[in-house]
């Protein structure tokens, strides 16, 4: 199970396309402790069995004052460098204990002192350089770039200071389109120039269909998007979400990712946010209407249902399930919260491009190793089977099986030519 500490779920930028917007629309204070307070929070955390500190979240986490912000920061770090030593019997020098995702325009040097004390690890949302980030509309196009241009900065000055640093871009008509790609490629290069070299690309996710025009790239588009950019991050060794997911479940090394998990919608185990009021609630992205479910603190495995799987698996591809995808293994449907229509019994709306990279990324491994049984292959398992033994990361023992064979089968003696 994966927590987040929502301390608000308000924001300096409101991106339309944020999965937060409608339910920031319908009550942006929602769980929040008067006067900022974030007490109720870190008791909810210690009352919670988990293993890795919960991701400081939003919203905006940096709008809240800096006081509270080290009050958590310092909190969790206690809390959680005693499990790791506890775990491990030491602490590394570059091992990361707390972690923070924020869109980077707030940071200053106070917070990157406290970011470097408590080991944070920071996650900045942002869709590329300049005019790519103009879906991240600040009201005008001066605003938007002036933005855009400081959060830039703050990342080069993170980098500088040393403190561990990624991206998360939102795949949107401003930087997603083919003519928009080359200077995607660019950001991401001069992203890894400063030593940034793993993020998420993720397909953009709207509530808000009267914008689809505006942000949404045409399925035709995020094909493209896909079969292009998996090669350029492969041979650039950038490892960017969801294409390095891809490789890890096509080699049977586990799931990277909730979204491919088999997610159910009122029990998400992936996301579990714990709100500044001591709340725990359900991944925001499933919550179409804006409405904040709740959820128990500590989870509870048999209430989690996996209908909305057995179903769609059952439903041909060609009348909307996923029935017959040779993908389903590595991809089960994907998130629930960007299903078609914003209705979660539905497979993805991204079923087709989500297949070419797939289907591009399986050619080029099979290519390079022709041996390979990937997890999409024969395995005489069923579906079941299949999901737990890559959601364990024992599904590559199936994937390597016939190299060892082979090389076994030679009993050491090289062939003759
Ligand atoms: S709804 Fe999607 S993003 Fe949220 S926990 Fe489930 S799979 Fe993950
Ligand atoms: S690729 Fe499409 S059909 Fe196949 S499992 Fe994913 S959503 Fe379903």
């Amino acid at each position: 199970m994966a927590y987040s500490a929502k301390l608000t779920i308000n924001c300096n930028q409101d991106c339309t396309y944020c999965y937060e917007a409608v339910s920031r629309q319908e009550n942006r204070h929602v769980g929040r402790q008067p006067g900022n307070e974030v007490d109720k929070l870190i008791q909810a955390v210690k009352d919670i069995d988990m293993t890795y500190a919960p991701n400081l979240h939003g919203g905006e986490p940096l709008l809240l004052p800096k006081k509270q912000i080290e009050k958590v920061l310092s909190e969790f770090y206690d809390m959680f460098s005693k499990k790791i030593i506890e775990r491990k019997g030491k602490l590394d020098p570059d091992e990361t204990v707390t972690s923070i995702q924020t869109n980077g325009s707030l940071i200053d040097d106070d917070h990157i002192e406290m970011f470097l004390k408590y080991k944070t690890a920071v996650g900045i949302s942002i869709d590329g350089h300049e005019e790519l980030n103009d879906g991240r509309w600040m009201g005008n196009v001066e605003k938007t770039r002036k933005n855009t241009a400081k959060i830039i900065r703050n990342i080069q000055k993170l980098k500088e200071r040393g403190v561990p640093t990624s991206i998360i871009a939102v795949v949107n008509k401003h930087n997603g389109t083919k003519e928009r790609i080359p200077k995607l490629k660019e950001f991401l290069l001069m992203m890894k120039n400063i030593g940034i070299i793993n993020g998420r690309l993720n397909m953009i996710e709207l509530d808000f269909p009267e914008l689809a025009d505006q942000l949404q790239i045409p399925m035709e588009e995020e094909i493209h998007f896909y079969q292009e950019m998996a090669p350029f991050l492969m041979e650039n060794d950038l490892y960017y979400a969801p294409f390095i997911d891809v490789v890890d479940s096509l080699l049977g090394f586990g799931y990277r990712t909730c979204v491919t998990t088999q997610c159910d919608p009122y029990h998400t185990l992936g996301e579990r946010p714990i709100y500044g009021d001591g709340t725990v609630g359900n991944c925001l992205r499933t919550s179409k209407d804006g409405t904040v479910f709740l959820a128990e603190k500590n989870g509870n495995a048999d209430r989690v249902s996996n209908e909305r799987y057995s179903i769609l698996r059952q439903i041909p591809m060609s009348e909307g399930g996923c029935g017959g995808c040779k993908y389903w293994s590595i991809c089960n449907a994907h998130c629930p919260g960007s299903a078609e229509d914003g209705d979660w019994r539905n497979k993805s709306q991204h079923c087709e491009s989500l297949y070419a990279l797939y289907e591009t990324t399986e050619r080029a491994y099979k290519k390079m190793m022709p041996n390979l049984r990937l997890t999409t292959e024969k395995h005489n398992l069923s579906d079941n089977e299949m999901f737990n033994r890559i959601n364990n990361g024992t599904a590559s023992d199936l994937v390597f099986s016939r190299m060892f064979e082979q090389t076994n089968d030679r009993g050491g003696r090289r062939g003759a030519y």
